[in-house]
């Protein structure tokens, strides 16, 4: 398999016609050979996406076409679901099943945005009481204008869509440049957007390296808004870009979310939801249930359970029957994973299980189910975003404690908290500090909820009607009843 980029309305390769590998990380085989953009095919891109806005191609549309747009994307997603699931699962390396919940998904949030503008349409004008008869001040909502989108490789095609679909629906156009690890799904989105009749120069996808193609997208003094999703160094470099000529962005970043157990829970329930959260997607998840902290009342019980539980996880290629845990996506990666892991021997933490590679898997990226307990709090496991499914647990005495605990790191994307008193989850929910709380459960995400985080995990929400709005500017259109006078300067008098 061969790809190129999407540029203007067409297919083609990069100007220097350089590519790199994609890798299957369950048997380190290359299998693609990915278009590698750099700065011009980039300077290309934002180009075509500047003419097409500007052009009013597609911000010009009325929202209901726009909306049937959209739905013609899902419906060429859902067309394509089983090919599409088994290209995340051989890029990325997540189960077959978690693939097709993710394409699946990625379809919904095209049809959620159609709805959505479908609904609002011809309602883009408000007006707001002034205060002075002779104004009139309406409130209009714009297209922010041109958008690049740069993802990450944990959810290669759904994150691009988290982006795409708010942007396209607001009547933006994009770049989108996914990682270089996972680029085939979107490769495959653009000629979905491209057989749906989507006007040139609205999508455009350049495949590359980050520190070539990501960062001329970021510096493009063409580019209004810079929509971001990865790491904390990386949204860093790209906060500094955007600060250069003062474009908007969106950040969703890394995250080392807690998860408390009180005493009254049943402890299965709450074994599944830790499981779920960590191992899930390979524990390559920005909301990953990294931090556990269990009431001390039911702590050793809890581990013991977990243990067990754990070690039954089927690991293996994620095209397997029955693989619960497919390997890391990339070299790379798996050899940062095995460094921490290596490090935590010195850490004071308890080594439950895994710790490494597990036995019997001689090829791919595997790194075995892992559970660190009595986690000193200034370890690196504790502390720092390990994106790999490795979880660490402690025990609490208070809920004051158990708060306290939960907020003490400078993320603050999601959180999560488990009794049966629902009046203690509220209250607990309340204090803690994350732009996602969970109550008796973990990871659950949906298109109409908001997504993000507080602190060092990002700036503005994804998803829902927040997630829309991000890509809309603000203008104020403010008329005066020119029969009237204002009376500031009258002129002077000529004799
Ligand atoms: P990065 O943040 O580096 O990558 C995210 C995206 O940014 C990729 O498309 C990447 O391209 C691109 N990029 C890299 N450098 C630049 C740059 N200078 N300017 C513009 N874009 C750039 O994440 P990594 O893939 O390196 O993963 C490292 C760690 O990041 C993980 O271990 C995890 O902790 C965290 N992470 C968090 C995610 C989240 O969902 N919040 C998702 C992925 C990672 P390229 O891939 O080509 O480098």
């Amino acid at each position: 398999m061969q790809t190129e980029l999407y540029i203007d309305g067409t297919f083609g390769p990069a100007d220097d016609g350089a590519t790199f590998p994609a890798v299957d990380p369950a048997t380190e085989q290359e299998f693609a050979a990915v278009a590698s953009g750099g700065a011009s095919d980039i300077d290309r891109a934002v180009h075509a996406a500047r003419s097409a806005f500007d052009s009013g191609v597609w911000s010009g549309l009325s929202p209901i076409v726009r909306a049937a747009f959209l739905r013609k994307i899902a419906q060429g997603i859902i067309e394509n679901l089983d090919r599409l699931s088994r290209l995340e699962t051989q890029d990325n390396g997540k189960p077959l099943p978690e693939a097709k919940w993710d394409i699946e998904d990625a379809a919904f949030c095209f049809e959620y945005y159609a709805e959505m503008i479908e609904t609002e349409a011809g309602e883009n004008s408000q007006l707001v009481d002034v205060g002075d008869s002779r104004f009139e001040s309406a409130i209009r909502r714009e297209p922010v204008g041109v958008v690049a989108a740069i993802t990450p490789w944990n959810f290669p095609m759904l994150m691009a869509v988290w982006k795409l679909a708010p942007a396209l629906a607001a009547g933006c156009t994009v770049v989108l440049k996914p990682s270089e690890l996972c680029s085939l799904t979107c490769y495959e989105l653009a000629k979905i957007i491209d057989a749906a009749g989507v006007p040139k120069g609205v999508f455009n996808l350049v495949t590359g390296m980050g520190y070539s193609a990501g960062a001329a997208l970021t510096a493009h003094k063409l580019v209004d808004k810079i929509a971001f999703t990865g790491s904390v160094v990386t949204g860093e470099k790209v906060m500094q870009a955007a600060s250069v000529g003062i474009r908007t962005v969106s950040l969703e970043l890394g995250g080392k979310s807690p998860l408390i157990v009180f005493d009254d829970c049943q402890i299965d329930k709450a074994v599944e939801w830790i499981m779920f959260g960590i191992f899930w997607n390979k524990g390559e998840v920005c909301s990953a249930t990294s931090r556990v902290l269990v009431h001390e009342k039911i702590y050793r019980k809890l581990i013991a359970r977990l243990k067990a539980e754990t070690e039954r996880i089927v690991i293996g290629p994620g095209t397997h029957q029955g693989v619960k845990l497919g390997p890391i996506v990339s070299r790379g990666q798996y050899d940062k994973i095995l460094a921490v892991l290596q490090r935590a021997r010195n850490s004071g933490a308890t080594l439950l299980t895994g710790g490494g590679r597990p036995k019997g898997l001689d090829r791919g990226y595997y790194i075995a189910p892992t559970i660190y307990t009595d986690v000193p709090y200034d370890a690196e496991i504790w502390c720092d975003e390990i994106f790999g499914p490795v979880v660490c647990l402690n025990s609490f005495e208070t809920e004051a404690e158990a708060i306290e605990l939960a907020n003490d790191s400078p993320f603050g994307l999601a959180a999560a908290v488990m009794s049966d008193d629902l009046d203690l989850c509220d209250r607990v929910a309340a204090k803690l500090r994350a732009g996602i709380v969970w109550i008796n459960c973990s990871q659950p995400t949906f298109v109409q909820a908001p997504w993000g985080g507080y602190k060092a995990s990002g700036i503005g929400r994804e998803l829902g009607r927040a997630g829309y709005e991000a890509y809309l500017e603000t203008k104020q259109i403010t008329r005066f009843e020119h029969t009237q006078d204002w009376g500031w300067y009258q002129g002077a008098e000529v004799s």
